[in-house]
């Protein structure tokens, strides 16, 4: 497939893009948390293409993207006083609500499930093209399945190119992690994904929050989050100590990275963060980068799990599959 790449996009390309989706193709986006691989939400073989460019399992839902909450009642039933009210904090923003799904949402979209996924994106591309498009965009992060979400115009060509029908750039995403994904049971909102909304800011506004149970072995509510996800080539471990004799020992012999907000100098190339959003922001790139440069080995030095910190190490878990490198750490190892 010839994939049509708009670097810079101006009004045209935008107007372009937007009636690609209209006739069911395929649209790779840029938002504010990662790269979306956009089809027509209502038209089942559009957003069955979704599947196939990405290699994703068919019980894996996606998330639907609305430009504003006129659409809510385009892909949703009845929605909740605590759902309206979660849209009208968060939205447009970061935040994906589990809804009660229209039957104009084809069941291909949420895996067959009753309910569907709504986010209103805050990127101004994204809310450009959907405006234009004027449809609901159902929109997996634009990877292939497995890999690390593209956070950058590159990384999505670089999975993309060829399968889509069009790439458009937005530069490198503002959060570059995937959106918080909540649910509303009893009144209380479950975090099923965490994301750039965090569990204290819903505390703030006086939901109660209900955590995700990293560890948990139960059917898992989100059926995304039983896959490995975010899985680079090389080798991950996280650390919390990065203590340099076990590290050196740990790495003789590899090409290594120690990634983090304070890694120490050592024979390994150090990819240092001033802080924790920018280490969020630049997880996903960095996986990228150290791929193409065939780093055999990254380590990475974990956060505190608060705040956006909570999101950034429920991926560095996935990226790892929970290996830590203090074998002897009860409180952290697997
Ligand atoms: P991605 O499209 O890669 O950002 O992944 C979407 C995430 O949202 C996955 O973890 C899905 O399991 C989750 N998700 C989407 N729709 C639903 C739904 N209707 N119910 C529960 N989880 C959902
Ligand atoms: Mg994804």
């Amino acid at each position: 497939m010839e994939t049509s790449l708009f670097p810079s996009p101006d009004e045209k390309a935008l107007h372009f893009c937007a009636s690609l989706l209209q006739e069911g193709r395929l649209v790779v986006f840029p938002t504010e948390t990662v790269y979306g691989l956009g089809a027509n939400a209502l038209s089942e073989k559009a957003v069955q293409a979704i599947f196939e460019a990405k290699g994703r399992p068919q019980d894996n839902p996606l998330i639907v993207h609305i430009p504003d909450i006129s659409f809510l009642s385009v892909v949703t039933e009845k929605i909740s006083p605590e759902v309206e009210r979660l849209f009208s904090l968060f939205s447009p923003g970061p935040l994906t609500v589990i809804c009660e799904r229209s039957s104009r949402i084809p069941p291909i979209v949420s895996a067959g499930l009753p309910t569907v996924g709504v986010r209103i994106p805050a990127h101004p591309l994204a809310h450009k093209l959907l405006t234009l498009a004027g449809l609901p965009v159902a929109a997996p992060s634009a990877n292939l399945s497995g890999r690390p979400s593209p956070t950058t115009f590159e990384m999505a060509i670089r999975d993309m190119k060829g399968r889509v029908d069009a790439i458009i750039d937005g530069g490198p995403c503002e959060h570059g992690l995937e959106s918080t994904v909540v649910m509303v049971k009893e009144n209380k909102v479950i975090i099923l994904r965490p994301g750039a909304i965090t569990e204290e800011m819903l505390r703030e506004k006086g939901f109660e929050v209900v955590l995700p149970e990293e560890k948990s072995h139960e059917r898992p509510l989100s059926p995304g989050m039983k896959y490995t996800h975010y899985r680079p080539h090389a080798e991950v471990y996280l650390s919390h100590h990065l203590d340099e004799k076990t590290l050196e020992a740990f790495c003789k012999g590899k090409k290594t990275a120690v990634v983090g907000i304070s890694p120490p100098v050592g024979p390994w190339e150090r990819v240092v963060f001033p802080d924790v959003a920018s280490y969020a922001r630049g997880l996903f790139a960095t996986f990228a980068r150290l791929e193409q440069q065939g780093t055999e080995v990254i380590i990475l030095q974990a956060v505190e799990e608060k705040g956006v910190g909570r999101a950034l190490m429920n991926r560095m878990r996935k990226a790892s599959g929970n290996r830590w490198i203090e074998a002897n750490d009860e409180t952290f190892s697997q």
